[in-house]
């Protein structure tokens, strides 16, 4: 029997990967040119489902680059000067903020513990260039509502503002004119093989990076946001670039919208809710996240009072694949991702196991 991966990352892979991948072997996609025409259809066609599926206007750019951890550099040279301000309230957000620290800028940080969201009142510099959220703390399973992050655009209107949403693309229905930035890599939400990166970029943001460049801050070479620009203008990237993930991003993503973004949101909130609600009717794994309106639908982490590394290596025996802790929590956390590409009769058999124990 083959295993299921709760784990928040690299997780299960969307359930049609494995097709599309003897496909594009059959062929030959993955040796073609990165200069060929056949390339640059698939990537305008990569680049056309993250559009659709995020609502992207057609004024932003998309990205496609190494990582997420390559796009948090990315952004920062591009788009700071001097100061972004972060909001950390776990391992990913603390690693955007030490990014721009070894940088060279002098960024502030606004923190809570492990497990808190934030209010919508927070102090922030004004002479901030650019505001990061960690819109899914997948160290944690705290989930910042959009609205909060929409607040802060309105009371700073002129601060750009970036958000990382590796742990819970697609679910989010995000409206992107309130946000500058917009970024993910691939092996989380959207159920593909690691090693890419996909950034989206305002005007507003593109605008900065030219200024900045003009100015004579170094923003980076090959990565730049214009050099990356010139190459999209052409559905290429400045570098040979991840082709496999973009064939299959092209592929997956056009499944998810031939089942229905709509769909797909409703499963996940319904395995969520199917979590959540047995992790509340007990009392062996209290949810780590006190407060229910910070609680992400996509990364569901729990206390292990008992230790986790039992219950995990006994769940592992059931072909059911669950996240330790992270950091800090390993061996005290249980994190189970609940992506698309998590089948709800997985999801029932994992609560039916943990109910067993
Ligand atoms: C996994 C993760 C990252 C890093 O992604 P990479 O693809 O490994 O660079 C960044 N932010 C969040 C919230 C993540 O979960």
């Amino acid at each position: 029997m083959k295993k299921v991966f709760f784990t928040p990352g690299p997780s299960q892979l969307f359930p049609t990967v494995e097709t599309h991948l003897k496909q594009a072997i059959k062929d030959q996609i993955l040796s073609i040119s990165h200069r060929s025409k056949t390339y640059m259809e698939m990537h305008t066609g990569a680049v056309d489902v993250v559009r659709k599926i995020l609502a992207v206007p057609p004024v932003y750019r998309i990205f496609f680059m190494g990582s997420a951890t390559e796009a948090m550099e990315r952004i920062i040279q591009n788009t700071v000067e001097k100061k972004s301000t972060h909001f950390v309230n776990g391992s990913f957000s603390e690693r955007f903020f030490l990014v721009a620290k070894e940088l060279g800028k002098s960024p502030q940080s606004v923190e809570v513990p492990w497990g808190e969201g934030f209010p919508a009142d927070e102090k922030i510099d004004p002479d901030t260039e650019l505001l990061c959220f960690t819109q899914n703390e997948t160290s944690t399973g705290v989930a910042l509502p959009m609205e909060l992050i929409y607040a802060y655009h309105k009371k700073y209107p002129r601060m750009l503002i970036a958000m990382d949403i590796v742990s819970s693309v697609p679910y989010p229905v995000i409206d992107v004119q309130q946000l500058d930035i917009i970024f993910f890599s691939v092996q989380k939400g959207f159920g593909l093989p690691a090693g890419m990166g996909v950034l989206i970029v305002s005007p507003r943001a593109m605008e900065k990076a030219h200024y900045l460049r003009a100015k004579g801050v170094s923003i980076g070479s090959y990565h730049s946001f214009p050099e990356m620009a010139k190459y999209g203008d052409k559905s290429q990237t400045p570098e040979t670039p991840n082709v496999e993930d973009i064939y299959l991003l092209q592929k997956v993503g056009a499944d998810m919208l031939q089942i229905g973004m709509d769909q797909i949101r409703r499963r996940v909130a319904s395995n969520a809710d199917a979590l959540y609600s047995f992790f509340t009717s007990q009392k062996i794994f209290p949810i780590f996240v006190q407060s229910r309106q910070f609680r992400s639908p996509t990364v569901i982490v729990v206390q292990t009072p008992q230790g986790s590394e039992k219950i995990i290596s006994v769940l592992k025996a059931q072909q059911l694949v669950v996240g330790d802790g992270y950091g800090p929590y390993k061996g005290k956390q249980l994190r189970i991702a609940n992506f698309p590409a998590h089948q709800t009769r997985d999801v029932k058999k994992l609560i039916r196991l943990l109910r067993s124990l």
